[in-house]
Formats: structure tokens, sequence, C-alpha cells
């Protein structure tokens, strides 16, 4: 924790400097039981406009919300096998119910795709009942020894989507819906630029054939797994014995996928964005977008601003913006732009005597800048405001991926780096296992991702960074959270 006035710097201690903004901004704090958090309010809100603008696109591509139980048989994890060896040792395991022990103990959820199975295997009969495409908005368990604030903790908030094909076409096609809008999220709502691509066999998720993954890079130059979408073949429709009827009478597994986002998202927002000051957050997902603090100093100032200071809460509220009018008494309003600042709160008004007369107000950006703004035209400059600003923040992340970003690295680079500054490194690689593990334990990197199309380098790298031998695809490393 830093000092009482302020936050670690990042230079200092980014992890340090993390919990500080979190604590500052009063997203979340420890709770009581070891490795599990409490979101407080600011923080919530932000995951609440989060899913909201997921669950939008979700229901605008067809997709349906319901929801399945906490608990699930233990027996059904040990179905699918690689499954169960992937998150056996992460589960929580209920043995006792009501003072009785059960006949079957109950695992908490680490994931659901066994219990959907279950029913989907009940609900599904005929090629006239498929696709189905379920998502479910829910809490997930998995044990974990190292905990921090939303990057990873015992309990934590997700959606898992999970929908079955009649063809392997189009559960593939699925696959790559779900990254399309995940990325488009996050660009659009998080300014966080990330990468795409297929994770290799040993980052895959336990149980599916392919794992497709966003990455985005944080300001310490670590990546963050910011969401994952799952091909999972016939694997899961085999092990439930989920078939269908195909148009010629057949009987045929179902072809299946999952994905899912979490409160992970809150904890990429703040490191992608954030400064020395405290969390720095995209408007759109912005809880108060704009603060008006009024300024006065007798009664008869405090009259006059605070009624022009209503108007003008008035006037972006109707802009559509999420607007808060700061009239708090006996607080100073250096107190008050220090505690905003430190919520991210990305616009402050600030209207005292001498802008009343004016007839304006002067208007301070979170990410620096202060410019005088005309009283009459604000609701308009809400309106533009609202267009203009997630731009901003997305155009300096991208910028700085770049400038983090090495392509063609050779061996003694990828070790200079990555037990550097970091970054993400592109290279060849070879495929072989053995080079992938050589390299972590070497430079604590991993592949984050082998990259889309559009990512890749352009002519692609000959020869893995490694082994020197024939690459057969480009793969980008980076330490990971
Ligand atoms: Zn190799």
């Amino acid at each position: 924790m830093g000092n009482e006035q302020g936050i670690t710097p990042r230079a200092e201690d980014f992890s340090a400097w993390y919990n500080d903004v979190i604590m500052r901004a009063e997203l979340a704090d420890h709770s009581p039981v070891r490795g599990c958090m409490v979101i407080r309010p600011h923080g919530y809100a932000i995951w609440e406009l989060m899913q909201g603008a997921l669950d939008d696109r979700f229901k605008q591509t067809g997709h349906k919300n319901a929801y399945f139980p906490l608990f699930i048989p233990q027996s059904f994890l040990a179905k699918e096998a690689e499954h169960v060896e992937g998150f056996a040792p992460q589960t929580a395991v209920v043995t006792q119910g009501g003072g009785k022990e059960l006949e079957e103990p109950l695992v908490v959820r680490p994931t659901s795709e066994t219990i959907i199975y279950a029913m989907l295997a009940k609900w599904i009969q005929s090629y006239r009942d498929l696709p189905v495409l379920l998502n479910q908005w829910a809490n997930i368990v998995r044990w974990e020894m190292r905990t921090r604030l939303f990057l990873r903790t015992t309990e934590f908030l997700w959606q898992e989507g999970h929908t079955a094909h009649a063809t392997q076409q189009e559960a593939e096609e699925e696959t790559q819906l779900i990254l399309r809008l995940y990325r488009s999220f996050m660009e659009e709502w998080m300014a966080l630029p990330v990468l795409t691509g297929v994770k290799t066999e040993s980052e895959k998720f336990a149980g599916a054939v392919r794992t497709y993954a966003c990455e985005g890079l944080m300001q310490d130059n670590k990546s963050l797994q910011t969401g994952t979408s799952h091909y999972l073949g016939q694997n899961f429709a085999k092990a439930f014995d989920t078939q269908y009827q195909t148009q010629n009478g057949e009987l045929e597994y179902v072809w299946s996928t999952s994905w899912g986002v979490s409160t992970r998202l809150v904890g990429g927002l703040i490191m992608a964005h954030s400064d020395d000051v405290g969390l720095v957050c995209p408007p759109r997902l912005a809880p108060v977008q704009v603060v008006i603090v009024p300024i006065w100093k007798s009664d008869a100032e405090r009259d006059t601003v605070l009624a022009v200071a209503r108007g003008m809460l008035e006037q972006l509220r109707e802009a559509g913006l999420r607007v808060e009018l700061d009239d708090r008494e006996g607080m100073k309003p250096g107190a008050k732009y220090y505690e905003w600042e430190g919520r991210g709160v990305p616009v402050r008004l600030e209207v005292g005597p001498r802008d009343v007369k004016r007839e304006q107000a002067m208007l301070a950006r979170r990410t620096g800048g202060k410019t005088p703004v005309p009283g009459s035209g604000l609701r308009r400059a809400g309106e533009a405001g609202r267009a203009r600003w997630p731009q901003e923040l997305l155009t300096a992340a991208l910028a700085r991926r770049e400038e983090n970003s090495l392509r063609g690295v050779t061996k003694e680079q990828l070790v200079e780096l990555m037990n550097g500054r970091g970054g993400f490194a592109y290279g060849g690689y070879c495929g072989d296992e053995a080079c992938e593990e050589a390299i972590k334990q070497e430079t604590k990197a991993t592949i984050r991702v082998l990259p889309d199309e559009e990512f890749r380098t352009d002519p692609g790298p000959s020869e893995c960074v490694w082994c020197g031998k024939k690459a057969v695809t480009e793969a980008v490393w980076a330490r990971a959270y």
C-alpha cells in the first residue's frame, strides 16, 4: 500500500500500484475469506456496464440466457478425461448437506460444460432442435493459491456461453463469431486493443479441441488473457451422449463451443489505462462520466453557483451522460477533485462565481488538459464527447502496444526481452512442445497466441526462434497474468 496521500508509482512497484488504484477508487476489497474479494459498488457498477454491453451483443447474435445449478455431481466432471484432469485440482467439493454425508459429493462449479451437456442430452432430439445458443451469467469457484483482486480470485463472476450445432462448420463459425464479438467489445468499450489467435496445446482449455483467445498488453508489459472462445468438437457430446437425429434419420453427436469473459476484465481495464493518480476509466464504462464541482465562498455565491450547476447537470443528463453534482458542504474543491480523479471520472466541470459571470465552466479531463466550455452548449458538447472519447484511449493503448512489440526476434532477443522490459515478442515456432517448455523455463514467457492472419508478420519467420528448425507458424510470446 502507498502512503496516506498517494499511490505507489507504477515504475516503482506495479503490483502495489495496482492495489493502491483499486483501494483508492473503492473498486474492491479483500474479504475475510482467503482468496475471495468483495466487489464494492463502484467496481460492481463497471462490471454491470460491461455485462450490459456484452449481453446486448449476445442477444443480437441469437443467444439466450439461462441458469444452471451451482453444484455439479462429482461423477459428471470425470466423464471428460482431459476436463477432469484440468479442473480437479482446483475444485471445491461439498460432502455434507443438512448435517448429513451426501451420497455423492457435489463440486462447486468451476465451469458448467458438464451439467449443461447432461441437460442438452435430454433436450436435443433432432436437427430441428439445433442450434442451441445459451449464455449464463454466474459465479465460479476455482481454488487458487495465489490470488490478486479481479485478476485471480477463488470465486469470480463471469459469463459462459455454450452452444451446440448440427455441423462442425457451424460450431467453428460460432467460435470465430464470439472471438470477434469479444474483440470489438474490448476495443470499443474498454479501449483495449487485443491480439487474437489460437492457443497451443499446452495452453488450451481442458477438454477443448482448440482454444482461441484475446490477449491485451498491460502497462507493465505483461499480457492479460481477456477472453477465450473454445471449439469443443464432439468431446463433450460424446462424454454425455448428446446426439441428434439428422435429416436422413441417422444419429450424430452435436458439435459444440463454449466461451467466456469474467470480472478479470475490470483488472485489465485498470492496468491498461490508469496512472499514478488513480483509475482512468474509459468513458463508456465509467459509472460517473462527468462530475460537476461547484465552487463558492459566500452563501450568496453558493446559491447562484448551485443554480447554474444544476442547469448544467440537467443539460448533460439530457445528452445521455451519467453525471453527478458534487454539492457536498464543508469540503474544499481540491479535495473533491482528488477524490473524483482517483475514481477515474473522465471529465470534471468546475463552476465558480467568475465562470457564472462568463457563462462558462472549466472542463478538466482526467487524462490532462483544462479548457473553458460555454455553459449554453453543454448538451451538444456532451453528445459530441460521447462519440469522440473512446477513440483517444484506444489510440494511446495501441501505440503503447506497438512500441512494446518486437517482430522477428532472435533467440538472444527473446531471452533479453522477456527477462527485461517485456512486451510482445513475435517469432518463428517449430511446433515442438519441448521448445515452448524450454522458453518458459528460461524466461517465464509463454506463447500467448499463434496470431490470427491480420496480426502476423509478412513475410513470416522461417526458423524456430529456439531450435532453428523450420518454423511451422509464427508465435507471440509474453509473460502473462
Ligand atoms: Zn523449435
